[in-house]
């Protein structure tokens, strides 16, 4: 069984930690590798190094940092589908899915190609006589990333290629649920003509974590998580000074007005509710149909969540793989108890293993509850698995009360043929990505990427311009020459 390292100072060492963690294939429940619960003192090596290489880094002129993202990116596109494959076999989800993600990350690598440009100030001259001022953005020093398992790929390069590019030096700790893609990623990386200590990888779970919140010299920290997670991270991370954006959990609704084209919206629904069996921050958790459709709604939904194939995601035609661990699949399963106690009713599902040929992965069916209201726990909290719920509303106004109370505001969506409709709730949403007949509103790599309220903690979002004002300082030289 191999046994994963850290990467340190441009090498691959082992962790001083006496605790890992197996890692599974989710399909097979087979475990493919043993993860590492790193030491402070594993953080602290990796810190220095990053440390140490900062001042260089920094120096080195923005082209040609840009120039390591250029080959960055042809190396990710050179190894897309092992990268893919490295997904799925770690997290389950389809290839697509994988690959989808896959696509995502490079594209933040692009944008990043472009820092020359986007890290640009700017200046006046003559503020008063003589005197110019100008601004120009300078690096941080050591950041940090701490990401989860729903988008092993995905979610780091939501930050590292911005990091980077602008001159910080840079430490990930992927999850230790699934840190085989990462260190895949970070391989690619360090061909890259990159100096040691540029960037680091310190597998690990809380300990590390909290380490990177406490230590000293990191500046900045970015986390995508629970949202409890997220708020400790947060409150930890600034209360020692740092930067910090911490992005949290969901409850995404979705909107049905009676307008809406029935056939598209089911079909994106369906996706929006069991595609990487729930397990996206974006990924639509409770149906708001509107009035009449309430009833055809929830049939064709039914009728569509039924025909999805389960199984493998490696394998072609399956539609939904597992969910992450056998852990996670007790949750949800529990989730599922507390609906049906709560009064919710069940129309489909899921608790059975659909995937007869593989009883030792961690799947569950797509399940379908009706009549949920949002004083129930499955309206209420985040299940993050393939459950979806029908909250019947009479109005548009009643659904934008029910979107709007939730204390989640990740994604929402709506679907409809009306314009009005459509911007009324975009307005009113208090969730920061909204859809009007998208079922999964993701923004790209160019735009912001976060939610609100208890979904995202900080000011300054993932990737888009955020991302240079969140890696950089504003540095304002007010000058006079004699
Ligand atoms: P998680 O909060 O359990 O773990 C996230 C990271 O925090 C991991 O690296 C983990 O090692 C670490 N961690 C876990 N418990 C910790 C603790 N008590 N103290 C310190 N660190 C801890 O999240 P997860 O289960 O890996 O991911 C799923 C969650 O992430 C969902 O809630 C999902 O909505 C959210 N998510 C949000 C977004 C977004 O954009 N808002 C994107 C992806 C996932």
């Amino acid at each position: 069984m191999e046994t994963l390292t850290n990467f340190v100072a441009g090498r691959w060492v082992g962790s001083r930690t006496t605790e890992f963690l197996d890692v599974h294939n989710p399909a097979t429940g087979e475990v493919i590798a043993r993860a590492p619960l790193s030491t402070g003192e594993d953080l602290d090596a990796a810190v220095a190094s990053a440390k140490k290489a900062f001042p260089g880094w920094r120096d080195t002129p923005p082209v040609v940092r840009a120039r390591t993202m250029f080959r960055f990116r042809e190396l990710l596109e050179e190894n897309f589908e092992e990268i893919a494959r490295t997904v799925t076999r770690e997290h389950g989800k389809t290839l697509d899915e994988s690959r989808g993600s896959v696509r995502r990350g490079i594209e933040c690598v692009e944008v990043a190609c472009g820092t020359p440009s986007l890290m640009m100030g700017y200046g006046l001259e003559n503020i008063a006589t003589g005197i110019d001022c100008n601004v120009i953005r300078q690096p941080l020093g050591v950041c940090a990333a701490i990401a989860p398992f729903n988008f092993p790929a995905m979610v780091p390069l939501w930050f590292l290629p911005f990091a980077v590019a602008t001159g910080n030096t840079f430490i990930v700790k992927p999850s230790e649920q699934v840190p085989l893609t990462q260190r895949l990623i970070v391989e690619l990386l360090a061909r890259c003509g990159l100096p040691p200590g540029v960037v680091g990888l310190v597998n690990g779970g809380r300990t590390v974590v909290e380490a990177i919140c406490d230590h000293p010299d990191i500046r900045a920290v970015s986390f995508v998580g629970s949202t409890e997670v997220a708020r400790a991270v947060y409150r930890r991370g600034t209360h020692a000074g740092k930067r910090v954006q911490a992005l949290g959990g969901a409850k995404n609704f979705i909107v049905v007005m009676p307008d809406a084209d029935l056939d598209r919206t089911i079909e994106i629904v369906t996706e929006s509710f069991f595609g990487c069996a729930g397990e996206r921050c974006l990924a639509g958790s409770v149906l708001l149909p509107v009035g009449p459709v309430h009833a055809e709604a929830r049939d064709r939904l039914l009728a569509s969540a039924r025909a999805l194939r389960v199984g493998d995601g490696s394998e072609a035609g399956v539609g939904m793989g597992p969910v992450i661990s056998s852990g996670h699949r007790e949750r949800v399963l529990g989730y599922i108890e507390k609906g049906i106690a709560e009064g919710a009713k069940l129309v489909l599902d899921g608790r059975a293993n659909p995937v007869a040929d593989r009883p030792k992965g961690f799947f569950l069916g797509p399940t379908l509850f009706d009549g949920v209201d949002s004083s129930m726990t499955i309206g209420r909290e985040e299940i993050f698995g393939p459950v979806a719920s029908i909250t019947p509303v009479r109005t548009l106004e009643d659904a934008i009360a029910v979107m709007r109370a939730h204390p989640n505001a990740n994604a929402t969506s709506i679907f409809t043929s009306s314009g009005k409709a459509a911007r009324e709730y975009a307005r009113l949403a208090t969730a920061s990505m909204v859809g009007v007949n998208i079922g999964v509103a993701a923004p790209m790599a160019q735009f912001p990427f976060g939610g609100a309220k208890d979904s995202f903690f900080g000011d300054l979002k993932a990737h888009g311009r955020d991302a240079y004002e969140f890696y950089t300082d504003k540095k304002v030289v007010i000058s006079r020459w004699f």
